[in-house]
Parts: structure tokens; C-alpha cells; sequence
């Protein structure tokens, strides 16, 4: 499962941050993915539940932003957010597009603990 790496970076990050400011739990933390990487939600929390267990991250509450698939056409530049058909241009239907956003790998965007 490609979710339990990713989740280990970050209880990395979180561990290293608390080395450095000393706190022992974790509130919450905010976590982004594109919409078109490979990251399912469900996994990411079963993976996080999983081995947080024993660490200041342990029942922390998790919250997802996903940043939405977004193109933008090379001709008419505009970039457009969630349209089903990546392949073209949905106003010009142009097909030298490329995808500018959404596919970016999980993020740790923002963590609140108590020291
Ligand atoms: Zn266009």
C-alpha cells in the first residue's frame, strides 16, 4: 500500500518538529493531495490510524484538502479546474494542453499540538 510510506514521511516530519519544539500531542494536522495522485483518503487514514499508534500523533485529527486536476491549454492559456475529458481544451478544444495542477504528492500543510 503506497499510502504507508507516505504517511511515515510524514510522522517523520512530525517527529522531527517535535525534537525541535518539544510538545506531546498532536491536535491536528491539515494534509493536501491532488486529485489525480494515487492517494485514497480511506488508506490514508487506515495507514495513519496504524502507525501513529504510540507517538505524539495517536488519535490526532486529520484534514484533507484535495487540490483539484487542473489544465491549461498552451493556445488560449486559461486553465480549467475538475473537466472530465483531459485531453483537450473544453473552450478550444485544443489538445496541447498540459495538466498544471492536482497530481501533487500528499502534503503536510499545517499541524497544531499542545506543548
Ligand atoms: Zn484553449
Amino acid at each position: 500500500m503506497h499510502e504507508l510510506s507516505l504517511v511515515q514521511s510524514i510522522l517523520d516530519i512530525i517527529e522531527n518538529y517535535r525534537k525541535e519544539h518539544n510538545f506531546f500531542k498532536v491536535n491536528y494536522l491539515k494534509l493536501s493531495f491532488g486529485e489525480l495522485s494515487c492517494v485514497n483518503k480511506d488508506s490514508l487514514k487506515f495507514a495513519f490510524d496504524m502507525l501513529s499508534k504510540g507517538t505524539v500523533a495517536e488519535n490526532a485529527e486529520i484534514y484533507f484538502s484535495i487540490i483539484p486536476a487542473t489544465i491549461t491549454c498552451n493556445v488560449c492559456k486559461e486553465t480549467f479546474n475538475s473537466v472530465e475529458d483531459y485531453s483537450k481544451c473544453p473552450k478550444c478544444n485544443s489538445n496541447d494542453i498540459f495538466l498544471s495542477a492536482g497530481f501533487d504528492e500528499l502534503k503536510l500543510m499545517e499541524i497544531d499540538v499542545e506543548i
